[in-house]
């Protein structure tokens, strides 16, 4: 087995690679041991997961959604509290607040602040901004995995991922990040965090999903590949190939902006792998 970023043997290493990280709740989508070496799923792990699940969106995503760390620790939203002219870590779950400072002397502001009816309000910021280079980096490290799993099944999946230089550009960007210096993805929202989905009589809650897209594209014998992702109701599409997502716009223009992931069960698997 060689790894599918590094193209390093892997046959030794351990680890076993999460699609999506286990602190966005997933553990059901991972690779083979091998997939992804020792050294570079610690380096996804320390460089771009871990910076990135630690911004604002989705420290504030994950405590609104109360998806735990590894730990078992939902993480905070950063709110402001008028009153006590401070702001502060605010869990809430439900209809129930809790507060929390950084330290001990925040603490007693704020317990002070609350008991003596100073405080009675408290802000949450609504975050849209997300890290856009870290987010690419995330989603082309993403954007292989999902394509390696869905050619899980194909004879000889590994030799044809890692051999394949036309993801060259996508490896290096991922696992190195140095060039290019822009990978633009598709960003939209597709439902409500909250949105219930209905299978048969059972309500689940989408925290995230994926799927690939072919698009074909005018010259003869060329396509387009995307890993289409959603995470908190919000799709995220990235180009394997190239850092440009025209041929993806031109899709959900066809499409009415029906998401790929609504019809992956209908979307063919890419034929160069056939
Ligand atoms: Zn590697």
């Amino acid at each position: 087995m060689r790894c599918i970023f590094c193209k390093r043997d892997s046959t030794k290493s351990r680890s076993i690679e999460h699609i999506i990280p286990e602190s966005l709740g997933n553990i059901d989508h991972v690779l083979p041991r091998g997939a992804v070496c020792d050294t570079c799923n610690n380096y996804f792990a320390r460089k771009v997961e871990g910076p990135l699940l630690d911004t604002q969106w989705f420290r504030h995503a994950r405590s609104r959604q109360w998806v735990p760390n590894k730990r078992g620790l939902i993480p905070p939203m950063r709110g402001v509290v008028p009153g006590a002219r401070m702001s502060a870590d605010v869990w809430l779950d439900g209809s129930k607040l809790t507060f929390g400072g950084s330290n001990q002397r925040e603490r007693d502001v704020l317990t002070d602040a609350i008991l003596t009816g100073r405080a009675r309000s408290v802000y949450i910021p609504i975050i849209e901004a997300i890290d856009p280079r870290l987010m690419s980096r995330f989603l082309a490290k993403i954007g292989l995995e999902v394509l390696s799993e869905r050619l899980l099944p194909v004879d000889g999946w590994n030799e044809k991922i890692v051999d394949m230089t036309a993801l060259d550009p996508l490896r290096h960007f991922a696992r190195v990040g140095d060039r290019p210096e822009k990978w633009p993805f598709s960003r939209r929202r597709i439902y409500g965090e909250d949105d219930v989905q209905q299978e048969g009589d059972d309500g689940y809650q989408v925290l995230h999903e994926f799927t690939i897209l072919c698009e074909p594209l005018p010259e003869p014998g060329q396509l387009d590949l995307y890993a289409v992702v959603c995470i908190f109701g919000e799709e995220f599409a990235i180009n394997l190939g190239e850092p440009e997502i025209a041929s993806y716009e031109r899709w959900l223009t066809a499409h009415d902006g029906t998401s790929p992931l609504y019809i992956s069960d209908r979307l063919p698997l890419p034929s160069i792998f056939e």
